[in-house]
């Protein structure tokens, strides 16, 4: 068969996953909570089922979750998006993103890349007939630190440049835009026809009394961004796969070309059991403490392990330098951290197309108390 995808395999999440099961290991690797949603919200969704919510919802949503979404967005990020025009109801974030790529990428369009990056979306471009263009984040060994390298976007321009990919807070690095990235990107598309696309799925974890600088935010840049974002993030229901995309009139003309043909529309009872629980915004608003507490109760845990830690400014994980502890390449100390100590990560390099060892792996701290407990235990023999 001549495969469209001949690179690809199974995802490291769900690789990881499958090793962690076998070991019996406490699974910090695919970043998914351990604990359950707020019981109202299920609640919420029952209620939707027997009020009859059961069959086709509109193409681009039901008017009640478009409407709840685009009232919080005008309340945090200061942006009014039109709710029959610029907002489309998507089967997850990874939906969002696809159908995004589809939408915009002509076969032969350049899409640049900004590397560690989220699996997803080099094969989604592939597929569209597009060619990724790779930049690289800046990792600074010496402070474990990595950041935004925008000299390296700029210079990977070109005359069939047609998108750039971006996402803040970041996964794996938990690196957060500011507003300055958003200037400067802005200089960098200004007098182009570049379309933005900006993975905001972390959105609401953002750390240490930082703002989430969404593009919606940005008057510049929002006319030519379409942004992705997932309640399964926001609400601790990854299985349910339900998010958003937002963007302006004419890009979201197409988008909507391919969503109708690629899901039609997202499921019926969560989107009208969201847009009720949406009502109250407390839970979103609580996250950043909710997140806080349990990233710095991890970190507390590792704090006198060999392990070096990067910082995380948003996002549910931790990404760690291992360097003082092995030298052998990320997927294997991932392995042995599995099979051996008991607790599953991912590889930064899984993050990568090219060959890369920077001996960094990255935990999920998305977990019950307890199951932090038992990790941090276990990854504490290592001094
Ligand atoms: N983008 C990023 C950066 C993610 O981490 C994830 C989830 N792991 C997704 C997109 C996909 O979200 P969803 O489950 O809603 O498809
Ligand atoms: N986004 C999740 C992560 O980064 C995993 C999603 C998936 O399993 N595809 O861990």
């Amino acid at each position: 068969l001549n495969s469209k995808l001949p690179g690809v395999t199974t995802t490291i999440f769900q690789t990881m996953s499958s090793i962690a099961q076998e070991a019996k290991a406490i699974n910090l690797g695919q970043g998914s909570p351990d604990f359950d949603c707020a019981p109202e919200l299920i609640q919420s969704v029952h209620g939707a089922m027997l009020a009859g919510h059961n069959q086709y919802p509109p193409m681009i949503g039901s008017l009640n979750l478009r409407q709840a979404v685009v009232q919080k967005v005008e309340q945090l990020y200061r942006a009014r998006y039109d709710v029959n025009g610029e907002i489309t109801i998507t089967s997850g974030a990874t939906q969002g993103l696809l159908t995004s790529i589809l939408a915009t990428v002509h076969a032969g369009d350049e899409v640049i890349v900004i590397e560690p990056a989220y699996d997803s979306y080099v094969p989604s471009i592939q597929l569209a007939g597009g060619i990724p263009v790779r930049v690289p984040m800046h990792y600074l060994k010496s402070e474990a630190r990595f950041s935004y390298d925008w000299d390296l976007v700029r210079n990977a321009l070109s005359p069939r440049t047609r998108m750039i990919i971006i996402n803040s807070p970041h996964n794996p690095t938990g690196v957060c835009l500011d507003q300055e990235d958003l200037d400067t990107l802005a200089e960098i598309v200004r007098d182009s026809n570049i379309i933005i696309l900006s993975d905001e799925v972390y959105e609401h974890m953002v750390f240490d009394r930082r703002k989430h600088n969404s593009l919606a935010s940005h008057e510049e840049l929002r006319q030519r961004t379409l942004i992705v974002s997932s309640f399964g993030k926001t609400y601790h229901v990854t299985g349910w796969k339900i998010g958003y995309v937002l963007g302006p009139h004419n890009l979201m003309q197409e988008f909507r070309k391919v969503h109708q043909f690629n899901v039609f529309t997202a499921n019926s009872a969560m989107q009208i059991g969201i847009a009720n629980f949406m009502e109250d915004p407390q839970p979103y608003l609580d996250l950043p403490g909710f997140y806080q507490a349990k990233r710095d109760y991890f970190r507390d845990g590792l704090s006198n392990t060999a392990f070096k830690l990067l910082p995380t400014e948003g996002s549910y994980f931790q990404c760690v330098d291992y360097s003082e502890l092995s030298d052998v390449s990320e997927l294997e100390f991932a392995t042995w951290l599995c099979q051996q100590i008991g607790v599953a990560a991912i590889p930064i390099s899984a993050f990568y197309h090219e060959k890369k060892d920077q001996k960094l792996v990255r935990f999920c701290f998305a977990k019950k108390i307890t199951t932090l407990d038992q990790a941090i235990e276990k990854l504490q023999k290592l001094k």
